[in-house]
């Protein structure tokens, strides 16, 4: 089952996707959705992020054809790096990516991203699969000079529209591996697979669970692999993960 999350009547509803249609929906993801009347097709909808998350956890360094990308000595990393995002970044699929104009190089992330299901403290990697609800895919964009001179990363990667989130949430779909792909303008730029991820999400969750308990809702964006590269006004950047369908955001320069 996947579900969506959209805008009408002033109000955020959940959707059910059946294919490209889209149905009502009573429940919510965590006790279950049930389908009503078809409302249209994905594309005529107005969608939000699928899911208001409490908190955003993004890995760095996931991938060791990223850590190595650009020719770069940096070491793989021995335990999962692990920042936050803040909510006011998030947008949903066919939201404009906005680039702030007092910076410049500011790269698109595809990621597979994890929404937790129930709440989750100390959760062995065994169990894991038990707090995840299910997956969706993530665009964590990156203004790299601000990232290299802040020397952490809340304010590259903060910006509002730095977070696009979507389509849809394909609830109980693994992820042990799953292609990933950007395409810049329809060319493809990123293409992996989940299995290359340094630390798989149920390490990622079992890691995480022992710093902070994760709740209902709240999303883990599990890094990047090799190929991210500069946006610029005028671009469109997709991220598509297997089963889960193409988050598609245009780009533009922020408005003044
Ligand atoms: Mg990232």
């Amino acid at each position: 089952m996947q579900f969506v999350r959209y805008m009408a009547d002033g109000r955020a509803r959940y959707g059910v996707l059946e294919g490209t249609e889209v149905r009502t929906a009573t429940g919510d993801p965590f006790s279950g959705l049930t389908p009503g009347a078809v409302i249209g097709s994905l594309d005529s909808l107005t969608l939000l992020p699928p899911i208001h998350p409490g908190k955003i956890i993004a890995v760095g360094l996931n991938y060791v054809d990223h850590v190595k990308e650009g020719g770069r000595d940096r070491d793989v990393p021995d335990e999962p790096v692990i920042f936050m995002k803040p909510q006011s970044a998030l947008i949903g699929n066919g939201a404009t990516i906005e680039l702030p104009m007092y910076t410049e190089n500011i790269h698109y992330e595809a990621e597979l991203a994890v929404v937790v299901g129930k709440r989750a403290r100390r959760v062995s990697e065994a169990d894991a699969y038990d707090y995840i609800l299910g997956l969706t895919c993530g665009n964590d964009v990156s203004a790299r000079v601000l990232q290299a001179k802040d020397g952490q990363w809340t304010r590259a990667k903060g910006f509002d529209t730095f977070l696009p989130l979507g389509p849809a949430v394909n609830v109980g779909l693994r992820a042990d591996d799953l292609s990933i792909q950007s395409r810049l303008n329809g060319e493809v730029r990123q293409s992996a697979r989940t299995a290359q991820m340094i630390f798989s999400v149920p390490k990622l969750i079992a890691f995480i669970s022992r710093v902070m308990t994760l709740d209902p809702g709240d999303v883990i964006i599990t890094g990047t692999p090799a190929g991210v590269g500069p946006m610029k006004p005028g671009d469109m950047i997709e991220v598509e993960g297997e089963g889960i369908g193409v988050l598609r955001n245009p780009v533009v320069a922020e408005s003044a």
